[in-house]
């Protein structure tokens, strides 16, 4: 079997359409709130915080699933990063939240999963720690995928993104393109 293909992309997570599943940068109470969370409960409507009240709180590196409502996919998985600082070991709780998110993808029976840059907005995880962390859950995980065959990171900026491709592309995960080398030149 092919190995599940990842992609890293700029956009807006809350318009993923081709995704099963999207992932939620989600609060302990798992509210709206702002950023992607803001994003996803806006996109889903007011039933989807219905369906996370009983599901809250989560600790960091949690991950729940609630169907998706409004939002153009299956499911959203909810994940909570560590605040930077605060929640110890940053690096492992982060890439909890990546591998929890993807066994219960896989639980589901699901083909394709989209994450936003969990942790690096409000809670402060600089862009390029969680792009290394990221890539690190995301190479040791895939070789256990069975059903998953699309990981795609989606990033708000250019530069956001080329921060995670970089990051990919030295764990092997994705083919460096030209514009990531042609700044290296
Ligand atoms: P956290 O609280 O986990 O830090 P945030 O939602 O504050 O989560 O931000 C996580 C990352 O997602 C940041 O890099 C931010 O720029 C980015 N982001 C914010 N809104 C969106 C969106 N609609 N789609 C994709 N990424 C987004």
């Amino acid at each position: 079997m092919d190995p599940c293909q990842i992609e890293c992309v700029r956009g807006d997570i809350a318009h993923q359409p081709d995704m099963d599943v999207v992932v939620n940068a989600a609060n302990a109470q798992l509210l709206p709130g702002s950023g992607v969370a803001g994003a996803i409960h806006g996109a889903a409507g007011p039933e989807l915080a219905r369906a996370c009240r009983p599901l809250a709180p989560i600790r960091p590196g949690q991950a729940v699933m609630t169907e998706a409502f409004g939002l153009p996919n299956r499911y959203v998985i909810h994940c909570l990063g560590p605040v930077y600082g605060v929640d110890r070991p940053e690096d492992r709780l982060l890439a909890e939240c990546y591998r929890n998110a993807l066994h219960l993808a896989e639980a589901a029976r699901v083909s394709s999963i989209a994450f936003p840059a969990i942790a690096t907005g409000v809670f402060g995880y600089p862009l390029a720690d969680a792009a290394a962390v990221t890539a690190e859950a995301l190479r040791t995980e895939r070789p256990a995928l069975r059903h998953l065959r699309r990981i795609r990171l989606v990033l708000f900026s250019d530069s956001d993104r080329a921060v995670f491709q970089q990051a990919l592309a030295a764990a092997g995960l994705i083919q460096v393109t030209d514009s990531v080398r042609s700044r290296h030149r």
